[in-house]
């Protein structure tokens, strides 16, 4: 009740309360700062996909910029000889300007991680972004194997989309889906999308499509490990992947017991609407910016 009035309070929580509380979930602002945490993380046993913070941008400077700060990462990740990949989200490189300048862009980075033999993940963003970016990540699959996608599970037209997705052998990130959705195209109820999760959960297993399941849900983590088990699954067919500062522990114990695990890894300087979406998503948010309001330790 208390997470519920303080999530609505958000917008006018200080925009340092909200940074002190969600820095957690950030690897830092540069490029150095998620260079130097995916080398822990990959020391500690976790693959790491890295994602440079921002979405929306209004011009095709903006869109540039993301395009060279993305090849820059590319670049840093084979130097650093890191286990990483890049996560980006198409509205980052222009989709909401025009579709081909957004083609373009992303055409430019998937080939540079074609020569660094490396792999690029396109988040899926709100229901506005659906249509083209499942358009845009079969067409660039058409040249590029090293793309992959996201498949929400709150939307009803998911089951629909892997089939058609099974077409080719895609590379399916799983997840519960995280923006707010009408519920004409929306499963609303927290035990829908967990049971449509593992409905799509075994379509992506069964289309022999690699998996990337990414979910902090105990139920649905379990479910999957299940699964994995009884239908004697291969490493090469799937991994978990968790995000940044969440269930730390619980990423250890998967790795411990041997299945491939990938920490979504945040970084730079437009931070502030990956935070909200976080924090709204952490059941102790109220605890936390209580404390950070009355100047407590974190
Ligand atoms: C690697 C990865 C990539 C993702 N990519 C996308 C994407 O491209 N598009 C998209 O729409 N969504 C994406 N998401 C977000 C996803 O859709 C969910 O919103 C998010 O993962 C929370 O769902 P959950 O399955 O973890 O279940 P939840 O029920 O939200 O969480 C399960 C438990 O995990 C813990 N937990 C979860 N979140 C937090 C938090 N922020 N802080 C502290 N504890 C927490 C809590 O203990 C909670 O009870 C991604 C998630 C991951 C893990």
């Amino acid at each position: 009740m208390l997470n519920q009035i303080i999530s609505a309070t958000l917008p006018f929580v200080p925009k340092y309360i909200v940074g002190k509380v969600s820095s957690r979930y950030i690897a830092g602002t540069s490029l150095d700062d998620s260079i130097k945490v995916s080398q822990n993380l990959n020391n500690s046993g976790s693959l790491v996909t890295l994602d440079l913070l921002g979405e929306d941008i209004t011009s095709e400077a903006e869109a540039i910029e993301n395009k060279n700060e993305y090849e820059k990462v590319l670049t840093s990740i084979a130097h650093n000889r890191l286990n990483a990949n890049l996560s980006l989200k198409l509205t980052q490189l222009g989709l909401k300007i025009n579709y081909k300048f957004c083609v373009k862009n992303l055409t430019s980075i998937i080939k540079l991680a074609t020569r660094y033999n490396n792999f690029v993940r396109i988040d899926m963003e709100d229901h506005t972004c659906t249509d083209e970016t499942l358009e845009m990540y079969s067409e660039l699959y058409k040249n590029y194997k090293n793309v992959g996608v996201v498949i929400q599970a709150y939307l009803k037209r998911s089951e629909n989309d892997i089939k058609l997705l099974s077409k080719n052998k895609a590379n399916i990130r799983l997840c519960k889906g995280i923006y707010k959705e009408p519920d004409s195209i929306a499963f609303q109820d927290a035990e829908e999308v967990r049971e449509n999760y593992k409905l799509l959960l075994k379509k992506i297993f069964e289309n022999k499509s690699y998996i990337g399941i990414a979910t902090h849900d105990d139920n649905l983590i379990n479910d999957a490990l299940n699964y994995i088990s009884t239908k004697k699954k291969n490493i090469s067919e799937y991994e978990f992947q968790m995000l940044l500062g969440v269930r730390a522990e619980k990423r250890k114990s998967i790795i411990s017991d041997g299945h491939p695990l990938r920490v979504y890894t945040p970084y730079g300087k437009d931070w502030y609407a990956y935070s909200i979406r976080r924090l709204k998503e952490n059941p102790q948010m109220a605890f936390y910016i209580a404390k950070a309001f009355f100047g407590l330790e974190k």
